[in-house]
């Protein structure tokens, strides 16, 4: 009969950080959670991400018992500069689609199961973080994310992995609990540049910078764009200021040589004339939240990257991105980056579009940014 510390070992022997066990029990206060900001999450359930479902592990495998939470510490390996200014880390590794880094350990950990008579799901919707702190394997940071108890330095730079399973194991202790230091005076809530912080342990996801980056539908409001700065998906800055983050922050790390492969394949002027093979082939297998028919928001929000940077040397890709896009969420975002990057040149630019395109949506974001006086 296999036992938790079988488990465990195999766990660890198979490249997880930690390893913590809790109850099948339903995530009832989860749930009120949910049910109590269905303002805030009600746009979840129709992205199809059905997390009221979740807050009960016997809607994935009715006959279970306990769950298994591993730990995946993504950050053991440095990431590119370029990548990591306008990518939020956990995104830069990810392997859900290509499936060959963590997703072949999560299925040599269910094969290991199984041979042991063990029935295993692991769904993408439960409260993962609030299982790995109910399993003792960490406590919440303000920031709403959760900060390893054992391992990555006590940082948030880990991903819980849950495990229902249909057996019984002896649960550990929970630390469901907010760790930050008294001294700390909320720097995430001060830093998070969108107010997406709410101080009491609450997010509004709508106003996150992730959120905006993927799920937002139309042109990215203007009084969003500047607070959104240089990031094109994802959003670390409560992480980056937070100082329970410092200790691994600190350190030199070796490069990650699998993605420092593959970042040219996301430089902004590639992304910003992508086509839809380009897209399929070397974005979408490690960023897939967005379909290739969105990928005129990813064309939208690198616009607005390139227009926070005040680098007038992406004006010439502006310019050539604004001919050969009919996308008007484009062309309008792309009007506010020349306007943002400023100076007399974009200004010209700007008063040709308009010669061209003096109605609608457009004529309108090419006269603000006209008058924007940058
Ligand atoms: S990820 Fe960025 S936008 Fe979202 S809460 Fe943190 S700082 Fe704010
Ligand atoms: S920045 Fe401060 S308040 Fe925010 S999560 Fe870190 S320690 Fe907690």
């Amino acid at each position: 009969m296999i036992t938790r510390s079988g488990i465990i070992e195999k766990a660890l022997s198979l490249g997880f950080g930690d390893v913590g066990f809790t109850t099948a029990e339903p995530f009832d206060s989860h749930r009120e959670c949910l049910r109590d900001r269905q303002e805030e999450y009600g746009w979840a359930e129709s992205a199809g991400l059905a997390l009221m479902a979740g807050v009960d592990p016997k809607s994935v495998l009715p006959t279970a018992k306990s769950i298994i939470v591993l730990l995946d510490e993504y950050f053991r390996e440095a990431f590119p500069a370029s990548l990591e200014s306008n990518f939020g880390r956990c995104y830069l590794d990810d392997d859900r689609i290509t499936k060959d880094g963590l997703a072949v350990m999560i299925k040599a950990f269910r094969s290991f199961l199984r041979d042991n008579g063990i029935d295993s799901r692991v769904p993408f919707n439960l409260p993962h973080r609030v299982a790995a702190a109910r399993a003792g394997m960490g406590t919440f940071g303000k920031n709403c994310l959760l900060y390893a108890g054992r391992r990555a330095r006590q940082s948030s730079w880990i991903l819980p992995i849950t495990v229902v399973v249909d057996r019984e194991f002896s649960p550990d202790d929970p630390t469901v609990k907010m760790g930050c230091p008294d001294w700390c005076r909320n720097a995430c809530i001060a830093a998070c540049p969108t107010r997406a912080l709410k101080g009491n342990c609450a997010i509004d996801p709508r106003k996150c910078i992730s959120y905006l980056t993927y799920f937002g539908k139309n042109i990215t409001p203007r009084e969003l764009r500047e607070p959104m700065g240089m990031y094109v998906y994802g959003c670390d800055i409560c992480q980056n200021v937070c100082p329970r983050n410092r200790p691994w922050l600190s350190q030199e790390l070796p490069v990650n040589q699998r993605v420092a492969a593959k970042a040219k394949y996301f430089e902004l002027s590639a992304l910003l004339h992508m086509d839809r093979d380009y897209f399929m082939s070397k974005v979408w297998p490690h960023m897939f939240y967005m379909s290739h028919d969105d990928i005129w928001k990813w064309k939208m929000n690198v616009a607005r990257v390139m227009g926070n940077s005040r680098d007038d040397r992406y004006i010439p890709e502006l310019v050539r991105a604004f001919e050969e896009n009919s996308d008007e969420r484009v062309r309008g975002m792309i009007a506010w980056s020349l306007g943002r990057i400023g100076g007399s040149q974009a200004g010209k630019i700007l008063e040709g579009f308009l010669k061209k395109e003096n109605k609608g949506m457009i004529g309108e974001e090419i006269s603000t940014a006209l008058n924007s006086g940058s």
